[in-house]
């Protein structure tokens, strides 16, 4: 069995969905009584692969929201307990969603193994990176041409380009796509220095505003502050942008026709799954689409591959990118792709 670790986007949303599920106490509670909310089991489903094979897995909502992160001790607590939920529950496989592995991460949980009666086994966790990454690479190559960009000659940009599935992507760019060049941006520069002195290929490290203005592509693989502007008159077009960070919200800031925005690192089923619990995730098909981490679980369940594929941070290599890759083709997933008629106009101009 697999299992997926989520949250909901705000805690607005929460408070809906907890309404939507019968949880009035927590519907009509504050911030603080959400603080106390143990993990919930919400849904199991049964998914079956183009392969014929069928597996089952389960949702856990982990009761985290985005307002919490300043709540260190709290955000903690809450991706610890959906773990141990997780693991008592007797699933194989399970995929951190959403902040839970950034959280894992940031907050150094693997030095927290002991939750009550439960061992972690680290081995049954994943943090789906891999296949986010391969996902968000596919997106690139594959969308990339339908606008007219010729990704031999074209610049792009990694915002994120340090981070565990940053790094991976400006890899893939580099070696298997070779791009012409790579703008890598991030706030910390010996990381920066470190990850482009490691990149074959040419790349340079610019700040945000500047790798904007050169770029054909932009791959945005970092929470950034809701308060960003950007300002489009700056940016090249026609220009692709893969908005793989969490949330999802770079759609709303552009309106130019030549400004494409595709939501990155999220995969379409080949067919219906039967589940509600895509439906909060803002997906336009959310009985088919689902984000590429929890597609990672899986995927390994599918394999019988209970391991944890993805784990710490700056690991993933180009063979399991292609090794995870080949699975989600296997198995009937497919990369979220540009519609056809957003692209009409620049292949046209
Ligand atoms: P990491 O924490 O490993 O990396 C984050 C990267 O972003 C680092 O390079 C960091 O470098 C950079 N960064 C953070 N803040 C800023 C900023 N304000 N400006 C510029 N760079 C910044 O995260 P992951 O690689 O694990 O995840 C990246 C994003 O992808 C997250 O938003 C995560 O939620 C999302 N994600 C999406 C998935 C999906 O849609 N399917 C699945 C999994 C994750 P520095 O600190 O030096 O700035």
């Amino acid at each position: 069995m697999f299992g997926l670790i989520g949250h909901s986007s705000s805690f607005a949303d929460a408070r809906v969905k907890a309404r939507q599920l019968g949880y009035d106490a927590f519907a009509d509670g504050d911030l603080d009584v959400w603080c106390t909310a143990p993990p919930q089991l919400v849904e199991s489903v049964s998914i079956t692969s183009l392969t014929g094979a069928t597996i089952e897995g389960s949702y856990i909502d982990s009761c985290f929201v985005p307002e919490m992160l300043s709540r260190f001790k709290t955000a903690k607590r809450k991706v610890l307990n959906a773990m141990e939920l997780a693991q008592k529950t007797g699933l194989q496989i399970t995929a951190l969603g959403g902040f839970t592995s950034i959280i894992f991460e940031n907050f150094n949980l693997l030095r927290e193994q002991q939750v009550r009666a439960t061992t972690l086994d680290w081995s049954r966790f994943t943090t789906g990176n891999t296949h986010t990454a391969w996902v968000i690479a596919r997106q690139v190559e594959l969308n990339a041409p339908t606008l007219g960009i010729d990704l031999g000659k074209a610049r792009v940009a990694v915002v994120g380009a340090t981070g565990d599935i940053g790094s991976a992507v400006c890899r893939w760019m580099a070696e298997s796509i070779r791009v012409a060049e790579l703008l890598l941006v991030a706030r910390q520069q010996g990381p920066l220095e470190e990850l482009r002195d490691s990149l074959a290929g040419s790349s340079r490290i610019l700040p945000l505003d500047l790798a904007l203005a050169e770029a054909d592509v932009v791959v945005w693989v970092a929470s950034l502050p809701k308060t960003l502007t950007i300002d489009e008159a700056t940016l090249r077009k026609p220009c692709l942008m893969v908005d793989g960070g969490y949330p999802k919200n770079l759609d709303s800031r552009f309106s130019h026709p030549d400004i494409h925005v595709l939501k990155g690192g999220i995969v379409e089923f080949h067919t219906d799954i039967g589940w509600q619990m895509m439906e909060a995730a803002d997906m336009e098909r959310p009985q088919r689409q689902l984000f590429a981490c929890f597609a990672e679980a899986m995927l390994l369940e599918f394999e019988g591959w209970h391991t944890n594929f993805s784990w710490g941070r700056n690991n993933i290599t180009l063979e399991a990118m292609e090794r995870i890759g080949a699975a989600s083709r296997r198995h009937g997933f497919q990369p979220l792709a540009l519609s056809p008629q957003s692209t009409v106009h620049s292949l046209v101009a």
